[in-house]
């Protein structure tokens, strides 16, 4: 499944009418416009957005179907029907966001990703120009992937399902992708209620390797109550001692934010009317091609990722929800201060990264 697990909310579903940027942005847009070159040959490094964290960063849930069947999941639906279409006419599509917005990353999630259709040629061509993030359950051989898919410019976040894998496995195949060279390596849990005992242990174990390890709060029901919200006081001391006791500052980070999120009131997470870079610096493609602003349920729709005309917003807009569901939404002066720790990419080897300033 995919790492996210938000779900369940209910956009305003507002219609936008796109757009407007104040007239000195729109020069200044105008200059970086022409700066960016419309050879992929031309590329020079630059980032072409002005907002942390400057790259654009897309989240393509490329399909809902998986190969395993988690009990808990919310996500994946065998029987949903998605985007299907060849290397060659994905090429056109990631040249054209290439042309427009430079080195992006494209973070792969689901459903289960690696199932799709040539995804192993799909992320050596995505690899060309952009960084690449892939959400996945790992069921794929690691041996033949290595092989085949180059080790730069990418991240792998294995997602850990308990009634699938045992972590002492799922371990080893991230140590084998690392050990020839994905130094991007993760591995995350869902804390769902019967797997709360065994949290401490299986986190230790991945930390005692150096492996960032992620502990995701459920979200959905069990035993007819609906998470997170059901967490007792109790569960929720265990889970906030797994940040205390990490070793690892990214993963106190990031697992602080999935907790806060999780522990939130929907009042702390009411930003309508808020300026949000959302849909400038982030876009959600979902499995049939429709592109939103961020992953909040009915908001604003950017347009279809075959669109030739597709673009994003030229600066932050107004939230339009009365409760955000994003885990690390990008409200204008709330993201800014841990945005390297919540929005890292890996480097790309042509076009690396480049303060905006220099
Ligand atoms: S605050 Fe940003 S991320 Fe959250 S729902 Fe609004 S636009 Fe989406």
């Amino acid at each position: 499944m995919g790492s996210c697990g938000t779900g369940g909310c209910s956009g305003c579903g507002t219609k936008h009418d796109g757009p407007q940027a104040p007239e000195g942005d729109m020069i200044a847009r105008g200059e970086l416009d022409a700066a960016i070159p419309h050879e992929k040959q031309e590329y020079r490094p630059l980032l072409p957005r002005r907002a942390p964290p400057y790259k654009v960063h897309w989240n393509w849930e490329i399909m809902l179907p998986c190969n395993y069947r988690c009990s808990y999941c919310v996500v994946h639906n065998e029987a949903a029907q998605y985007l299907i279409q060849g290397v060659s006419e994905w090429r056109k599509v990631w040249e054209r966001i290439f042309k427009l917005y430079g080195c992006c990353q494209v973070r792969f999630a689901g459903g289960e990703p690696t199932i799709y259709p040539h995804f192993i040629d799909l992320v050596g061509m995505i690899l060309e120009m952009h960084t690449v993030d892939i959400t996945t359950n790992l069921s794929f051989d690691v041996e033949e992937w290595i092989k085949k898919v180059p080790s730069q410019g990418i991240a792998i976040s294995g997602s850990l399902h308990l009634e699938h894998q045992k972590p002492e496995d799922f371990l080893k195949k991230l140590l084998i992708l690392r050990n020839k060279g994905n130094q991007l390596i993760s591995a995350s849990l869902v804390a769902y209620p019967t797997y709360l005992d065994r949290i401490d242990a299986i986190r230790a174990m991945f930390e005692k390797e150096q492996v960032l390890f992620k502990i995701i709060p459920f979200n959905g029901v069990y035993q007819g109550k609906r998470y997170p919200g059901a967490y007792t006081d109790d569960e929720r001391i265990l889970l906030g001692m797994q940040v205390q006791r990490s070793q690892d500052e990214l993963g106190k980070t990031l697992n602080k934010q999935w907790q806060d999120y999780a522990n939130a009131k929907p009042n702390d997470k009411n930003f309508m009317g808020m300026p949000c870079h959302m849909g400038e610096m982030y876009a959600k493609i979902y499995s049939d091609g429709t592109v939103r602003r961020c992953c909040h349920t009915g908001v604003d729709i950017l347009g279809h990722i075959t669109d030739p005309n597709l673009k994003l917003f030229e600066g932050p807009e107004p939230c339009t929800v009365m409760s955000c569901s994003c885990w690390k939404p990008m409200v204008a002066g709330k993201y800014e201060e841990k945005v390297h720790m919540l929005w890292q990419s890996a480097n790309h080897p042509v076009y690396p990264e480049k303060a905006p300033n220099a």
